[in-house]
């Protein structure tokens, strides 16, 4: 009798064992979000198609959405800012890279995504969102977009991008033995250039693509195919010398290509124009682009980040970079400067 009740006690204690795991394996750990799209004009047009949607299981699970149901009219937006920024988005004389730049409409997706709005830079609800920032960041709550709110926001882009950081502390990172890497599909490749990539990094770009692919943002063949992968550290400081040229922002001595991390995508291209030219018109046809859009508020939840320079040049971060050397060590034979914002 003892022995029996001592078996139905450990068959209960098994029971609610195997209960208590089937509810922690089945329990929903929230809803994956819709991939949020950006700008949503005034006034609201009726109801969208519904979109296939593949949840992710990327790292970081949390993306920076515009809210589904702002009502973009409406917000405490300080006086005149909408107009402001209505106007400044095409007028704004100012040189956030470095060189003389008209309007901020290139930036503005990563704006909206960094003040959490779907709504257009030309609306109140954008204008209240940027004084909410402004004010989390100790600026004057102006709702106006310009260089000085523009200078913390870039500083904190720069700053998610862990090649920059490490080159911050003066060093370069080392670059994967080739025999590691994995090459992209034919189709996958822009012009039928051979792409070379770390294996998890092309992973975690299959999956977004995919996931872009089911969004519907993908309006032609060449959308988010890549032109260009891992640059050998050795061609591309040959190249530079060779050349005499290495051209600041697009070759410079250490590469973020050289990581097998980063990855170069066709997004758009004005008419006349490749899909690495960083004229001005053609980022702007860039940062118009759904593909665009879908990629500033989504790509953070495949583990990408962006230099909001160029915005073709992605960077995977799920995992670590490779010991580095340092970048005073390089050959600077016919190189510049390493800029802070260099790729
Ligand atoms: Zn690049």
């Amino acid at each position: 009798m003892k022995l029996l009740r001592r078996l139905a006690w450990i068959f209960g204690l098994l029971l609610m064992a195997t209960v208590a795991f089937v509810v922690w394996v089945m329990w929903p750990v929230g809803v994956a979000p819709e991939p949020a799209k950006l700008f949503t004009d005034l006034p609201r047009t009726g109801a969208e198609a519904p979109r296939q949607y593949i949840p992710s299981i990327d790292p970081p699970a949390a993306p920076p959405s515009a809210q589904a149901d702002e009502d973009c009219a409406a917000g405490q937006a300080p006086s005149g800012a909408a107009d402001a920024n209505a106007s400044a988005l095409t007028a704004l004389i100012w040189s956030p890279f470095g060189r003389p730049e008209v309007g901020w409409e290139i930036y503005a997706p990563r704006v909206a995504v960094e003040i959490h709005t779907g709504c257009a830079p030309s609306t109140p609800r954008f204008a209240a969102a940027l004084a909410v920032w402004q004010r989390t960041h100790g600026l004057p709550p102006s709702g106006r977009l310009d260089a000085i709110t523009f200078q913390p926001m870039l500083t904190g882009w720069h700053r998610a991008r862990p090649f920059v950081r490490i080159n911050a502390k003066g060093i370069c990172p080392g670059a994967p033995p080739l025999e590691t890497l994995e090459t992209a599909r034919p189709e996958e490749s822009y012009g039928g250039k051979v792409i070379q990539l770390r294996p998890s990094a092309l992973d975690a770009y299959r999956r977004m693509v995919a996931e872009a692919k089911a969004a519907g943002v993908i309006r032609r063949p060449e959308a988010l195919t890549l032109f260009s992968g891992f640059r050998e550290p050795d061609a591309d400081a040959a190249r530079c010398a060779r050349d005499n040229n290495c051209q600041g922002l697009v070759r410079t001595i250490c590469s973020a290509h050289r990581t097998g991390l980063a990855m170069d995508l066709y997004i758009a291209a004005a008419p006349g124009f490749g899909p690495d030219s960083a004229a001005d018109d053609n980022r702007r046809a860039m940062a118009r682009s759904s593909v665009f859009q879908w990629m500033i508020v989504n790509a953070g939840r495949f583990g990408f980040v962006n230099y909001p320079y160029e915005p073709w040049h992605w960077e995977w971060t799920g995992e670590a970079l490779l010991p580095g050397v340092p970048i005073s060590s390089l050959p600077q034979a016919g190189s510049e400067p390493l800029e802070p914002a260099a790729r």
